[in-house]
């Protein structure tokens, strides 16, 4: 990497930021393409991130992603908001735009992409269960009803968190059918769903117990883990061998990057540029 008086820079926020993938990902991405842009890692403390935010405008910073635990947070501190972030209440990205900050959330789009081209599916009249309320969770189910998902459900531990979720669908995206599934009736929605989403962290380590039953497990399902550091978790063998469809994580955050690097850049991303580098780290 040539760093130079011209070099234009780009990053990640976040809070620690050791274990981010991001910058092997984007880097690898600008040195396929030849273009003359760096992106690094920031830790920024909590109580240091509005200062932080401005400073991107005073450093002539072309954009950063905003990741744990500032995605929530740092809107306050942004001029312009994208609908969709609006709607998921969390930011991932940030663009400077003439000295304007600009917040969009890229992560329920890189769901999306992902669905469409690691499981060949879209949401489009189908039914998700999404397992978990936070953010990666409110991100795929929101992006799903804007997309025209026929019902969403969530199950998640505390309750009132999945019903935070459902009822902000229901009141802004009401063409989607959204409910609450409490955990003794997983199963019996299951039967008739076409997808089940884990986006809890359980699966990140490799003793991480089954976040269900085996017995849920329908081979009619596309089972989409968002858990990307692991090649395949449990979930994901556990599915593949009751004849599931299975996708994993990884796919989604090389999608979500992609379109991160198009809001910086203007350029289409070399996405399988972005995919190789995040497997070279995680596999
Ligand atoms: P988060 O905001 O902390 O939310 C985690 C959710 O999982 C919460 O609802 C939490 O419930 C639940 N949970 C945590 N431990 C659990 C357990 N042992 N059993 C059942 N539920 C549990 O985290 P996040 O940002 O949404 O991330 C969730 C996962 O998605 C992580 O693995 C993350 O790496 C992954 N992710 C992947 C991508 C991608 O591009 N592939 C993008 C974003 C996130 P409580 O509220 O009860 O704690």
């Amino acid at each position: 990497m040539n760093i130079e008086g011209t070099t234009k820079i780009i990053g990640v926020f976040g809070y620690p930021i050791k274990h981010t993938a991001s910058p092997e990902m984007h880097n690898a991405a600008f040195e396929a393409l030849g273009l003359d842009y760096v992106y690094l890692p920031f830790e920024v403390r909590p109580q240091r991130l509005e200062e932080a935010a401005k400073a991107l405008v005073s450093l002539n910073i072309v954009g950063v992603n905003v990741t744990i635990p500032h995605k929530e947070t740092v809107c306050p501190y942004l001029d312009e908001i994208s609908r969709e972030a609006e709607l998921i209440g969390a930011v991932n990205t940030i663009a400077v735009s003439s000295g304007k900050l600009i917040g969009y959330n890229t992560d329920g789009q890189g769901f999306i992409a992902s669905l469409k081209e690691d499981g060949r599916e879209t949401v489009r009249g189908k039914t998700l269960l999404v397992l978990g309320a936070g953010g990666a969770a409110r991100a795929v189910a929101i992006q799903a009803a804007l997309e025209g998902a026929g019902r969403i459900f969530i199950s998640a531990r505390l309750e009132e968190r999945a019903e935070k979720v459902t009822s902000h669908i229901e009141k802004n995206i009401p063409s989607s059918e959204a409910g609450v599934v409490p955990r003794d009736k997983i199963k019996s929605t299951l039967e008739d769903a076409d997808f089940l989403i884990n986006a809890t962290p359980v699966g990140m380590k490799p003793d991480d117990p089954l976040i269900i039953g085996p017995d849920c497990l329908f081979p009619h399902l596309l089972v989409f883990d968002l858990v990307y550091n692991q090649g395949e978790t449990r979930l994901m063998k556990v599915a593949r061998g009751k004849g599931c469809r299975v996708v994993g994580g990884l796919g989604m955050l090389a999608h979500q990057g992609a379109i991160s690097f198009q809001l910086w850049t203007g350029r289409k991303a070399p996405l399988e540029v972005m995919r190789g580098a995040l497997e070279k780290k995680f596999r």
